[in-house]
C-alpha cells in the first residue's frame, strides 16, 4: 500500500515536471499530449485534385499537411454507394454501411413506403437562434438516430465521462450529425432561409449562447454582392479543361466572375442558396468553427475534445462544373488557403503539437459525360425510368400484374414485395429476372442481387466486396445494378455526380497530423475508416462498437 502511494506520488511528480496530463502517469504516454482532434472532410475531395493543383496551393494549407504529416496516396472507400452520409459516417465509425446502416443519403423505408433523407427525423424539431421549429423553409428536423453503432467522437466522451467534448459543423446537416455521433455536444448546418446555422433539439433544446451570438453577426451577409473571380493567373489553371461543357444547378451562372446576390436587392433566401455555392462559405464556416474553439473551450483541458468541419462547397461546385472545371480548382485554391489559416488558429489557441489533425474526403466525382465523351470515354446519362421500366416488363412477362418496382434509389431496386407474395413468386427469381431485365439497359454492367449478396454468393473482386460492404440488409434493395466506368443514373439537376465503386469516386486523400504521426507519404493500401481506429489508438481510447478499419500503423511512431 505505502509502495503504490509512493509510486503514484512519484508519478505526479514526474507528470507534473513533463507537464503531462490526464491519463496516468507512464512516461511514454505520448497521448497525453493531445487535447483536440480536428477531422477536417472535404465533400468531394478527389485523390488527384492534390496532385494536379498541388502547384497552385500555398505552403500553409495541403502541402503542410504533406510535409508535417503523414500523406495516405492510395486510401479509397471500401464500399458503394460513395455518397455524402455514408463517407461521414464511415469515417467517424471506422465501418461501412453493411455495419453502420448508413446506405445513402437516401433511403427506401419500406415500412413507411417512402423515400427519406438519411438523417431525417420526424421526432426531432429544428433549433434556431430564433427558437425552436418544427421545420424551416429549407431545412428539416434531423438526428444522427439512424446511425447503429458509435463514432469514436462517442467513444471519447465515453472514455471520459463526457468530459470530452465534440462539436461538428458543415453546411450540410448530414454532414454535421453523423460525425457528431450519438453523444455531440452539438451538430450545426446551414439554413439557406435564414443564412444562419440551425441544430437539432436531439442536442439542446435552447441554441448555446455563443453560437446565437455567431448568428446575429449576419457573416454570410457581408459577402452579399461580393463577387468570386479566378484567384490566380491564367497560368495556375492549366490542369484543368477550362471549358466547361454543361454547367447545371448551380444558382451562379456559367462563366467567371460571378457576382453572389442570388439575383436579390438585399440578402435573402436565393443569396444565402448562391452563397453556399462560393468559396465564401468555407470562410464562414471555418469562422464558425474558430468560434466553437474559443467558446466551449475545446482543447484547454486535459480531457481531448473533437471538432468536425465538413465544407459542402466543393461538392456543390463539383457537381455543377465538373472536375475538369477552373471553378473546382478555385474552390480548392481557396480552400487551401481557408485550411492554412485553420491551422495557424488551432496552433495559436491549442498548439499543434497538442492537436492531431485528419483532413479526407467523402467520396470523388466523375467527369462530366459529355466532356468525357469528348475525350472518347464513353460515358452516359440513364434514366431512371428506362431502368424501372426494363424492371417491371420482365416482371410482368412472368408474373402478371403491373407494379412490380416500389422504388429505385442509390443504383438499388426494391422490388413490390406485396406483389411476389400474391403471384406467389419466389423472390430469389424475381431478383434474378430483375437483374436480367436491366443489364439490357444501355450503360448496366453487372447486377447483384439480394439473395446473392446475403448468401455470400458473389463474384470475386473489388466491386463484389464494394458491394457487400455496401448493402445492409433492413436498408437496401432487392437489386443492385453496377454501372460503366463514368456512367451514372441521372438525378435531377446535375451536371456529374458520383456514387459509384469506381476509383474516380472512390480514390480520396487522407493526411494526418500531429503527436506519434510520422510525416512521408505512404502507398500502402488503405480506407477512411481507418482514421478512427487510428485516432482511437492514438487516444488510447476504446475504437468505435462496429469498426472495421485498421490502424494505420506504418505511419505510427513506435513510442
Ligand atoms: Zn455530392
Amino acid at each position: 500500500m505505502r509502495r503504490r502511494r509512493e509510486s503514484l506520488f512519484f508519478c505526479a511528480l514526474l507528470a507534473l515536471s513533463l507537464g503531462i496530463g490526464p491519463f496516468g502517469c507512464s512516461s511514454d504516454r505520448s497521448q497525453s499530449e493531445i487535447k483536440l482532434v480536428v477531422v477536417i472532410v472535404v465533400d468531394q475531395f478527389r485523390y488527384d485534385y492534390v496532385e494536379r493543383f498541388s502547384d497552385s496551393f500555398g505552403a500553409g494549407g495541403f502541402k503542410r499537411l504533406m510535409s508535417e504529416g503523414a500523406f495516405f496516396a492510395n486510401a479509397d472507400y471500401n464500399y458503394a454507394p460513395t455518397y455524402t452520409a455514408p463517407g461521414h459516417a464511415s469515417i467517424f465509425t471506422g465501418s461501412t454501411p453493411s455495419q453502420n446502416g448508413i446506405v445513402g443519403n437516401l433511403w427506401y423505408d419500406r415500412a413507411a413506403g417512402a423515400q427519406k433523407v438519411i438523417v431525417s427525423d420526424d421526432s426531432a424539431k429544428v433549433v434556431t437562434s430564433y427558437g425552436i421549429q418544427s421545420y424551416t423553409k429549407t431545412t428539416r428536423p434531423a438526428s444522427p438516430r439512424i446511425l447503429i453503432g458509435t463514432t469514436f467522437g462517442d467513444q471519447m466522451r465515453l472514455a471520459t465521462g463526457f468530459r470530452s467534448k465534440v462539436i461538428a459543423v458543415s453546411l450540410k446537416d448530414r454532414a454535421a450529425v453523423l460525425p457528431g455521433g450519438r453523444e455531440a455536444n452539438g451538430a450545426y448546418w446551414f439554413d439557406a432561409s435564414s443564412g444562419s446555422l440551425v441544430s437539432s433539439d436531439y442536442y439542446f433544446r435552447a441554441m448555446p449562447e455563443w453560437v446565437d451570438k455567431f448568428n446575429a453577426q449576419r457573416k454570410p451577409d457581408s459577402y452579399f454582392a461580393r463577387v468570386w473571380e479566378h484567384a490566380l493567373p491564367a497560368s495556375a489553371y492549366e490542369t484543368t479543361q477550362g471549358v466547361t461543357t454543361d454547367v447545371k444547378g448551380s444558382p451562379l451562372g456559367r462563366n467567371f466572375p460571378f457576382s453572389i446576390t442570388g439575383g436579390e436587392e438585399k440578402p435573402g433566401e436565393e443569396f444565402y442558396k448562391a452563397f453556399q455555392y462560393t468559396p465564401f462559405a468555407s470562410e464562414y464556416l471555418a469562422d464558425f468553427a474558430k468560434a466553437a474553439i474559443d467558446a466551449e473551450s475545446l482543447g484547454a483541458d486535459k480531457y481531448p475534445d473533437l471538432l468536425a468541419i465538413s465544407f459542402s462547397t466543393p461538392d456543390l461546385v463539383g457537381h455543377s462544373y465538373g472536375p475538369d472545371s477552373d471553378e473546382v480548382e478555385d474552390i480548392y485554391i481557396r480552400l487551401d488557403q481557408v485550411i492554412a489559416d485553420f491551422l495557424n488558429y488551432v496552433d495559436d489557441k491549442v498548439g499543434l503539437s497538442n492537436t492531431i489533425i485528419a483532413v479526407t474526403g467523402d467520396h470523388g466525382v466523375a467527369p462530366i459525360p459529355r466532356l468525357a465523351v469528348l475525350n472518347k470515354i464513353d460515358a452516359e446519362v440513364i434514366d431512371p425510368a428506362a431502368c424501372i421500366d426494363a424492371v417491371n416488363k420482365a416482371l410482368q412477362a412472368r408474373f402478371g400484374g403491373e407494379k412490380w418496382v416500389e422504388n429505385l434509389v442509390n443504383d438499388q431496386i426494391y422490388l413490390n414485395r406485396a406483389a411476389i407474395e400474391q403471384a406467389k413468386a419466389d423472390p430469389a427469381e424475381a431478383e434474378r429476372l430483375a437483374g436480367k431485365a436491366l443489364l439490357g439497359v444501355r450503360g448496366i454492367a453487372s447486377v447483384f442481387t439480394r439473395t446473392q449478396i446475403i448468401n455470400g454468393q458473389m463474384p470475386p473482386g473489388l466491386i463484389s466486396k464494394r458491394i457487400s460492404n455496401g448493402f445492409n440488409p433492413n436498408r437496401s434493395g432487392d437489386v443492385w445494378f453496377i454501372t460503366n466506368p463514368f456512367c451514372f443514373v441521372g438525378e435531377g439537376e446535375l451536371a456529374t455526380t458520383h456514387g459509384s465503386p469506381y476509383d474516380y469516386d472512390c480514390h480520396v486523400p487522407i493526411f494526418l497530423l500531429g503527436p506519434g504521426i510520422r510525416a512521408d507519404r505512404y502507398y500502402q493500401d488503405c480506407a477512411p475508416a481507418d482514421i478512427a481506429p487510428t485516432i482511437c489508438a492514438l487516444l488510447r481510447v476504446e475504437a468505435p462498437s462496429n469498426v472495421s478499419g485498421r490502424v494505420l500503423t506504418e505511419a505510427l511512431s513506435k513510442k
